[in-house]
């Protein structure tokens, strides 16, 4: 019988570049907010590791974060056993979404419990920043102030149930090439998360979504004029905030409710993009009892 975890996308309400760390990581600051959009992700014990993935077309092997995460795993607590694990990728790819830090997450508590390794969230959320920075954040979700290269993590007050609209144009944006455009642009910032964060604190989130900003913005824009006249229509389309997540190239609105971003989307349907309405969480990785069948 297998075990499956829902891996949740995210998107970021707001991220700062702030420097330059010497081993070259840059330092940011973001909140993160987990939207119901998620994979699946199915997990079954098994002699050896083998993963099969269904859906978006990413890795299978050793490149995957999902094995990644399960070698990772076995070689830090010394489990011997393996697993065989289905991924059903939902969740676009290179988007700015988070869909691989998410499965890897989702990797980690998924095998923890199938293993029986009684790790703890903090244990997890080590290894997992030695993967990737955005994956202490997918391990707990809901709404969340990240620091440092993204891995330290401050729980905020949730944002209500919102509406989402995602625009996710038909290319991809690697983190690490639009990093390196931001250094040889190196354009002006003026930090916003933590002025957002503060918000939040005080349970203001309506004047939270004042500070939404991405300092990855103008290097994106730069390169594909056409996302920020995306951005201005989905605010033209009544988006109470419209912003790229991460490193994009995915724009977000949020919208009063679902009915509300489903309404939207009308306006750019037929178009080439890919449209997908969900909403943001406060639900962390979901447990599901779900085979794979379900998940289509
Ligand atoms: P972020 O917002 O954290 O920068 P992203 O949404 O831009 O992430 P991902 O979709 O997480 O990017 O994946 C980026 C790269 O990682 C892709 O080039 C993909 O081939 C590789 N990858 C490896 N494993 C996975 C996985 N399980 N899901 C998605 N991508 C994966």
């Amino acid at each position: 019988m297998a075990i499956c975890y829902v891996a949740r996308a995210k998107i970021n309400l707001c991220l700062d570049i702030l420097g330059r760390y010497a081993n070259g990581y840059h330092e940011i600051a973001t909140v993160m907010q987990s939207l119901a959009l998620g994979d699946r992700i199915f997990l079954e014990a098994a002699a050896g590791l083998t993963l099969t993935v269904e859906g978006e077309p990413v890795p299978e092997g050793e490149a995957n974060l999902v094995v990644r995460a399960a070698r990772r795993l076995a070689e830090a607590t010394g489990y011997r056993g393996g697993a065989v694990i289905t991924l059903v990728k939902r969740i676009p790819v290179a988007a700015g979404l988070g869909g691989g830090s998410a499965d890897a997450a989702a990797t980690l508590v998924g095998l923890n419990e199938l293993w029986g390794l009684g790790c703890d969230t903090a244990f997890l959320a080590a290894l997992g920043a030695e993967i990737g920075a955005d994956i202490p954040f997918c391990l707990t979700g809901g709404t969340a102030l990240a620091t440092g290269r993204g891995e330290r993590i401050r729980h905020l007050p949730a944002l209500p149930e919102l509406g989402v609209l995602l625009l996710k144009p038909p290319y991809g944006i690697s983190t690490g090439e639009a990093y390196r455009d931001y250094d040889l642009l190196a354009p002006k910032w003026e930090p916003v998360a933590a002025a957002m964060a503060a918000a939040f604190d005080r349970g203001a989130w309506r004047e939270a979504l004042g500070y939404c900003g991405n300092a990855f913005e103008a290097v994106a824009f730069r390169k594909h004029p056409e996302l920020a006249r995306l951005k201005q229509e989905l605010k033209e389309a009544g988006a109470l905030a419209a912003l790229m997540s991460g490193s994009g190239p995915t724009l977000y609105g949020l919208f009063p409710s679902v009915e509300a971003a489903s309404r939207a989307a009308q306006v750019f349907s037929g178009r080439d993009l890919r449209v997908i309405v969900t909403a943001t969480t406060a639900a962390g990785l979901g447990r599901r009892e779900e085979s794979p069948l379900d998940a289509g």
